[in-house]
């Protein structure tokens, strides 16, 4: 079976030399080939996370600000991207400070990303309200069109430097995220989220309200002379702001299983890189600050596992497979959400992923698994994955000591 390589940066650094930010992070790009790709007057696409507002375990600018002046020793243009969250622009709430980008522009500031501190221009990549993207034709499991972020189609070369860590809903957060969800559309998210089914029950509307059609960017809802919506789905462009603006039951959404979303976002992972093209996608996983919550989460609860440092690939799966199994081989930390659980060995790991406290769909809340239930959530986007043939879990693991 053909194993791919996983490059590995320990995050010990016990001399400058050895810095995770300046040192390992544009020395990972070279051992992946980077540096004999990349051609005068490129245009390289950084795509990280910024975190959401009061989130604190997103990954520190630094990291980014290194790759940044890597990629203009080359006299190339970094420029450094995240796209919109989904929702509503000034909608507060779990999604709020990152609808639109001049909102999440407004949180990159506030966390320390800016054109001054990364030294290259930030921007959204499906436009300034989620709404710019191009459509791509896949043969996934749930869906044969996937919402790829449009302004992507201005670059010649993708880093997704992406945070490791775990999530309440996938199990982790890595690669296949930062591309599965951070390289669509606002309306690529609620799709993976929430399926492409979309019911409008139009006879449900109140008259005088006229919320969707006064949010609709596109002009799509109108009412006629007798009330009653119409909608011009040859114009609409997915954002879904008239199902998150309306307040009766005229839109309903899907409601899928987890494991549904996990394979939606997977399936969105295939539609970016058959658009992006898979030889021209660089893949940095940062390894630290290893909490169980996303960085869309507003808060951050203290790492589980010590910080293990960067792993990179030209390979998705890989790369989030070999961050899978470092944590797994990791010790649990005390005082973190994983202290005192009863975790059993399995192949001389303990699955630590299985354990993290996870969002219970049925109550609609986090349950933070005080009673150590097993739910193996990471392995559904690892073996839809590579099912799907977006990378494979066979790897290398190249430890990079000098
Ligand atoms: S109809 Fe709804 S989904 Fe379509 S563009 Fe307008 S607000 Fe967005
Ligand atoms: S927001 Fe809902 S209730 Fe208001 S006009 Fe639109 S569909 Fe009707």
């Amino acid at each position: 079976m053909v194993k791919v390589d996983v490059y590995f940066f320990s995050a010990t650094a016990l001399k400058s030399k050895d810095s995770l930010s300046k040192v390992k992070g544009p020395l990972s790009l070279e051992y992946l080939g980077f540096n004999k790709k990349i051609k005068k007057n490129d245009k390289v696409c950084i795509k990280t996370h910024f975190g959401a507002l009061e989130n604190t375990r997103y990954l520190r600018p630094a990291y980014i600000r290194f790759l940044c002046d890597y990629v203009k020793e080359f006299r190339a243009h970094p420029s450094v991207a995240e796209s919109c969250g989904w929702g509503l622009p000034g909608s507060g709430g779990e999604y709020g400070g990152r609808a639109s980008e001049e909102e999440y522009l407004g949180v990159a500031l506030k966390h320390g990303f800016t054109k001054e501190t990364m030294g290259a221009p930030i921007l959204m990549l499906d436009g300034a309200i989620g709404i710019d993207y191009e459509i791509q034709k896949i043969n996934g499991k749930w869906f044969n069109e996937v919402l790829v972020a449009g302004r992507l189609r201005e670059f010649d070369l993708l880093i997704s430097a992406a945070h490791f860590k775990g999530h309440p809903v996938t199990g982790f957060g890595g690669a296949l995220k930062n591309i599965g969800i951070g390289c669509v559309s606002k309306g690529g998210k609620v799709q993976a989220h929430s399926g492409k089914n979309l019911t409008r029950n139009f006879e449900k509307c109140v008259n005088k309200c006229t919320a969707c059609i006064d949010i609709c960017p596109t002009h799509s809802l109108k009412k006629d002379k007798n009330n009653k919506i119409i909608y011009n789905k040859d114009t609409c462009k997915n954002c879904y702001m008239c199902v998150s603006a309306c307040n009766e039951e005229v839109f309903q959404r899907e409601k899928i299983a987890r494991e549904q979303f996990i394979e939606h976002m997977i399936d969105n992972a295939l539609g970016v890189v058959e658009f992006f093209g898979q030889d021209k996608i660089f893949y940095l996983n940062y390894a630290v600050d290893i909490t169980h919550q996303c960085d869309c989460s507003g808060g951050s609860d203290t790492p589980f596992v010590q910080d293990i440092g960067i792993l990179a690939s030209k390979d998705p799966v890989a790369v989030d497979m070999a961050c899978v199994d470092l944590v797994h081989k990791s010790p649990a930390l005390p005082n973190s959400c994983l202290d005192g659980l009863d975790i059993p060995e399995r192949d001389g790991m303990h699955e630590l992923l299985s354990y993290i406290p996870r969002f219970d769909y049925e109550n609609n809340e986090t349950d933070l698994n005080i009673n150590a239930k097993y739910q193996d959530f990471w392995k559904i986007q690892l073996n839809a994955a590579e099912k799907l043939g977006v990378g494979t879990k066979n790897y290398n693991l190249i430890e990079i000591t000098d």
